[in-house]
């Protein structure tokens, strides 16, 4: 086989079954999905996916998150399910919704816009606010302080291969800070300017043009100056605004919090934030923490989860050690990117189920 640098610095943190260590110790670590009451059954098939193939032997809390008032039903039938105890938030006004510098009738008519021009999304106004809540607000939840790590669910997700391991502790162990299954390329509409203020921003921090920015910027909490990964999201200079609109899916992430909780990148996101663009155009939450981990992190803390048999919506990342998968290199520079089985299209699926004491290869 091909000779791949990428992939030996990253490679499975296990590549078979181990016998859960049900007695070791667990990370602060939180399982986290963010949904509405009327999702309820597709939540609860998510949970009992991730219940089946890894939270039966290590129980790790789920925080649920809701920008409206739970219903009882909701709350007793996770109840029923969640092995690791589940837990009911309200996200604030504050956190979900404009900020108080937006104009809102103005960001309503660009809202309009958006939806009239067939943005994906861009027309309802509730997406907007929770790309904004799941770039920026997220990480600082005051139910979310305890934690150190999340794991991010949404509903109508399915997970394929039992992980018979613990992420957060490898992740740690690793010092890995961000864990992801699929990329895949941005639809461009929804974020035209988005590539282009980061880069303003990254450039602000590069050389910073007065005293006060420089002691604002210190090198003691900014890698400085950024190097980094952002040759894989972008086909050209700092100056060619050439990302390729590649970015990791961000309906799956194991990640560290503290990291996203850290003034680097809060700092950015309020620098965002300010400009106005979650609402004048629909930048996601993916693209924004994908560029932010490229600009601010060492390649080599990102992970690519590429053992864990995972769906959401229509795509699929099938392990390439189950029966009728395969994993899929990206066409783009050679990194891992989109991951498809082919086979899923026939129904095969990501067959690689172990109980905990049968290898998987
Ligand atoms: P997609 O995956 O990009 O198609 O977007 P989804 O509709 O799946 O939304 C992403 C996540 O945000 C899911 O966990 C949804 O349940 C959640 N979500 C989206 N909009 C809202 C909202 O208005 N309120 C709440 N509480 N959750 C939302
Ligand atoms: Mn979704």
């Amino acid at each position: 086989s091909v000779h791949h640098p990428a992939r030996d610095l990253d490679v499975p943190f296990h590549t078979s079954c181990q016998e859960p260590d049900i007695t070791a110790p667990r990370e602060s670590a939180a399982i986290v999905m963010l949904a509405r009451n009327h999702e309820v059954e597709k939540a609860l098939r998510t949970v009992i996916s991730i219940e089946k193939h890894f939270n039966r032997w290590f129980h790790y809390p789920i925080v649920f998150l809701n920008d409206e008032e739970w219903d009882p039903e909701f709350i007793s039938t996770m109840n029923e399910t969640v092995s690791g105890g589940a837990k009911f938030e309200v996200v604030s006004p504050e956190e979900w919704g404009f900020p108080s510098y937006i104009n809102e009738d103005r960001a309503r008519q660009a809202i309009n816009r958006q939806g009239q021009q067939g943005v994906l999304y861009g027309g309802l106004e509730s997406y907007h606010h929770m790309c904004r809540f799941y770039s920026g607000k997220f990480y600082t939840l005051k139910a979310l302080k305890e934690y150190k790590w999340y794991w991010r669910i949404e509903p109508d997700v399915e997970f394929y291969c039992a992980l018979t391991y613990d992420p957060f502790v490898e992740m740690a162990k690793h010092e890995k800070v961000y864990g992801f299954t699929v990329a895949l390329p941005k639809e461009p509409a929804t974020c035209p300017s988005l590539f282009r203020t980061v880069a303003d921003w990254k450039e602000q921090q590069d050389y910073p043009t007065t005293e006060l920015w420089k002691a604002m910027v210190s090198p003691s909490w900014l890698p400085w100056p950024f190097r980094k990964m952002m040759s894989w999201f972008s086909h050209r200079d700092r100056h060619g605004d050439g990302w390729n609109l590649c970015h990791y899916w961000s309906n799956f992430e194991i990640a560290s919090l503290d990291f996203f909780r850290s003034n680097a990148y809060q700092y950015l996101f309020e620098h965002l934030d300010r400009t106005g663009g979650f609402y004048s155009e629909r930048w996601g939450d993916a693209p924004v923490h994908s560029l932010a981990l490229g600009m601010l992190l060492d390649s080599h803390k990102v992970h690519h989860f590429e053992d864990i048999g995972y769906r959401h919506d229509w795509y699929y990342q099938c392990p390439a050690n189950a029966p009728g998968g395969q994993l899929l290199q990206s066409e783009v520079l050679g990194e891992p990117a989109f991951t498809v089985a082919e086979e899923m299209k026939d129904g095969i699926g990501c067959r690689c189920e172990c109980d905990g004491s049968r290898t998987r290869n």
